[in-house]
């Protein structure tokens, strides 16, 4: 059985071709399953009783199951946990905003990257996600939330890039105009620093915005808390940045979580402006919750939990580097109370498998 949500436009009209229908049949299901949401056969009214029966003897549109879902106190972040077909948890997160909706979108089964400040890094990678695993995490969360988003974020649980292929489906049949026409530049992938993946997305995804997790502005701090730094340094990764927005003009955005007497300091504010000089950036810091934190994979839940910088403290710093012409931004925390970071609910599942870590 296939999902049709693995399906390019080209490979559904294949697809609906072996089956004995025209081209149209295939952009009338796009339209279904991503215009409209549905990946439920029998929901899809226009499509004629016949062709959906040939449809559900072949393929499906499924693959995710909601498993539990956790709302902030004020109503505005739900994180949805979803089990897999094979028995995988995976998160994904979606944020309402006054202007925009949002969803943080999980790409892998866990990660190999190892960040010691990370909850999904703590058990390694299982397995990689199918482009229709990441669909159906915006399908069905959308539904769940009853508001539609334009925005995606590849920030949940794993290394987008570490599943690059996978990823770039996902967003080549999501913003096919045939299917939901979502804009390229509505989308942000954020990575650990992999440079070579750095370089693919500049060269095949070049709308797709790019976000680095940096949290350190030298080597030898950032090697503490993220093993991948031993592979790629931080002037080779600012480099990669570099060289994607000279490809794509596309303003890179660097996050920096803010950890108490550990990578706030002065020094540290002179250090980040100098490796960033010259470079057309944006720099988003992080006000951890409490105790613990990171970004991407899970605030609290890694180990050498650290505590986060107070306000003023993040002041001085986001003002260190505008001093230095670097502009900087404290990110708006939505659900806080509920952890929106990814990596907890998924967690706290006594199934979830070892997998394989990197670092
Ligand atoms: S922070 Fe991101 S890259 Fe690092 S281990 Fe967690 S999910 Fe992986």
């Amino acid at each position: 059985m296939v999902s049709l949500y693995d399906l390019s436009l080209a490979e559904l009209t294949g697809f609906c071709a072996e089956l004995g229908e025209r081209p149209f049949r295939a952009r009338q299901l796009y339209a279904w399953l991503y215009g409209k949401g549905e990946n439920d056969f029998a929901r899809m009214t226009d499509v004629p009783a016949a062709a959906r029966e040939k449809l559900a003897a072949r393929a499906h549109a499924k693959g995710l199951a909601l498993r539990d879902a956790l709302a902030s106190k004020d109503g505005q972040t739900v994180k949805y946990l979803y089990g897999t077909d094979d028995g995988n948890f995976i998160e994904t997160v979606f944020m309402k905003y006054k202007d925009r909706n949002s969803v943080c979108v999980s790409t892998q089964a866990g990660c190999r990257m190892g960040c010691k400040f990370c909850a999904s890094g703590k058990l390694g990678l299982v397995r990689d996600l199918a482009p229709s695993e990441m669909a159906l995490q915006v399908i069905l969360s959308e539904r769940e939330a009853g508001a539609r988003t334009k925005n995606i974020v590849l920030m949940g649980i794993g290394e987008p890039l570490d599943n690059f292929d996978n990823v770039k489906k996902f967003i080549e049949n999501f913003t096919d105009d045939h299917g939901r026409d979502l804009s390229r530049r509505a989308i942000t992938l954020s990575s650990c620093g992999l440079v070579p993946g750095i370089e693919r997305l500049a060269a095949e995804l070049p709308q797709v915005n790019l976000a680095v997790s940096l949290h350190a502005p030298n080597d030898e701090l950032r090697q503490e808390i993220m093993p991948v730094t031993k592979r790629y340094g931080v002037k080779a990764v600012v480099e990669a940045a570099r060289k994607h927005y000279e490809a794509t003009r596309r303003r890179p955005t660097f996050e920096y979580a803010l950890i108490a007497g550990f990578n706030d300091g002065p020094e540290h504010a002179r250090e980040l402006a100098a490796l960033l000089r010259g470079l057309n950036c944006l720099v988003n810091l992080i006000p951890l919750n409490g105790e613990g934190g990171g970004e991407n994979g899970g605030e609290n839940g890694g180990e050498n939990a650290r505590r986060g910088s107070g306000i003023g403290t993040t002041e001085r710093f986001r003002e260190a580097l505008g001093q230095r012409h670097i502009p900087a931004t404290v990110r708006r925390s939505l659900g806080a109370d509920i952890d929106a970071a990814c990596g907890q609910l998924r967690l706290r599942q006594e199934r979830v498998p070892r997998g394989d870590q990197y670092a």
